[in-house]
């Protein structure tokens, strides 16, 4: 079988060690005789999983120690309800930042809760830039940025000081570059864009902004709880924390953020260069804003379309089509994203402006 060339926006490309791994446990968790998936969560073995993910993402990610590490379901899409339920205050206010669809989707939830005042907004421009100056009141109980809008490939690249707390959706750049988690009150991120498969999110919480929204909280959705028992309230997504806690070691095997975030904008240069240096291409995204995870770009002139797509399709490539709400192509270039990979595609763009120029 040739190889695929995996461009999914998510779930997407894993690192092959990391599906091997998590193959194999599922078979036989390392020689204990049973499969990682038919013990139970209390059994020594699988706390030291849950231990060892915890301990990776607080190193990796140099989590301070007064932040929770947490492993819970529901997708950052229950996070978006669960943020305003958690950190809203009865009758208060929480400021939002309208960069694409998953903002507009935590707006929609929060606006369930509380009062909610849009900062600001790209999408008479179909998001396609990042607003950057915007007006941030004191009397808000937080701030709510996503960092990376996976749609419509743009994300920040320079988080706003604020004298609020900020919380940031980062599910689809989590560990892909350095953050300065002290920045944040909270940081979530569903896994399944650069951290494992699906089925668990992933929650950094700074200890002290939990439990001050005054509001009763159904127990499955109270972070405060989660974090008093470790993740362990309910039972959690077992393979989708192996699965992320081999992930994690991945990164740091391979140099940790710094060099994630190094080869990432390496990858994503090559594919941008290749995008302007080309008169068929075009990206949808301001330049200062590009994302280095989702590539977005359309053809100037659709009249060969049909031959490009069979061109990509040949080479093995995999998952480009562009969301429908910006068309064309998008090229999700995630951390185990290889840029062997990423040149395939660039050589099948140069072939075709050859071709077609
Ligand atoms: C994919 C995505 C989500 C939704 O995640 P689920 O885990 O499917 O709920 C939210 N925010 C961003 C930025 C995403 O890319």
């Amino acid at each position: 079988m040739s190889k695929v060339h995996n461009f999914s926006a998510g779930p997407c490309i894993l690192a092959p060690e990391v599906i091997e791994g998590a193959a194999k446990a599922v078979k036989e968790l390392d020689n204990i005789g049973l499969s990682l998936i038919e013990i139970s969560h209390r059994s020594k073995e699988f706390i030291a999983i849950m231990d060892e993910a915890q301990n990776l993402v607080r190193e990796i990610l140099d989590v301070p120690s007064n932040y929770s590490i947490l492993f819970l379901q529901g997708g950052a899409s229950l996070g978006f309800y669960m943020t305003a339920l958690n950190f809203m205050k009865e009758g208060g206010t929480a400021g939002y930042l309208n960069t694409g669809a998953w903002s507009k989707k935590a707006i929609k939830e929060a606006k369930m809760v509380g009062n909610v005042e849009v900062v600001a907004s790209s999408e008479d421009a179909n998001f396609n830039y990042i607003p950057k100056e915007y007006p941030v009141s004191t009397s808000w109980n937080y701030l709510h940025l996503t960092s990376n809008n996976t749609i419509f490939g743009t994300q920040i690249k320079n988080f706003p000081v604020s004298k609020i707390p900020v919380i940031c959706d980062m599910s689809s750049d989590i560990l892909s570059r350095k953050i300065n988690v002290a920045d944040f009150d909270m940081i979530y991120a569903g896994a399944q864009k650069n951290m494992g498969p699906a089925g668990t999110t992933l929650y950094i919480i700074k200890n002290d902004f939990l439990g001050k929204s005054g509001r009763a909280i159904p127990s499955m959705l109270d972070l405060g709880i989660h974090a008093d028992k470790g993740s362990m309230f309910n039972t959690p997504p077992v393979f989708a924390i192996y699965t992320c806690m081999l992930t994690l070691k991945w990164v740091k095997e391979n140099g940790g953020l710094a060099a994630m975030e190094k080869r990432n904008e390496d990858k994503a240069a090559l594919l941008y260069n290749t995008i302007d240096s080309n008169p068929l291409f075009e990206g949808t995204a301001a330049k200062e804003d590009r994302s280095n995870m989702n590539v977005t770009f359309v053809l100037t002139d659709d009249t060969n379309k049909d031959e490009f797509d069979k061109m990509w399709n040949k080479a093995g490539i995999s998952g480009v089509k562009g969301h429908r709400d910006v068309g064309g192509y998008r090229a999700s270039i995630y951390n185990a994203m290889p840029k062997e990979s990423i040149q395939v595609l660039v050589d099948v763009m140069n072939e075709f402006a050859n071709k077609f120029a």
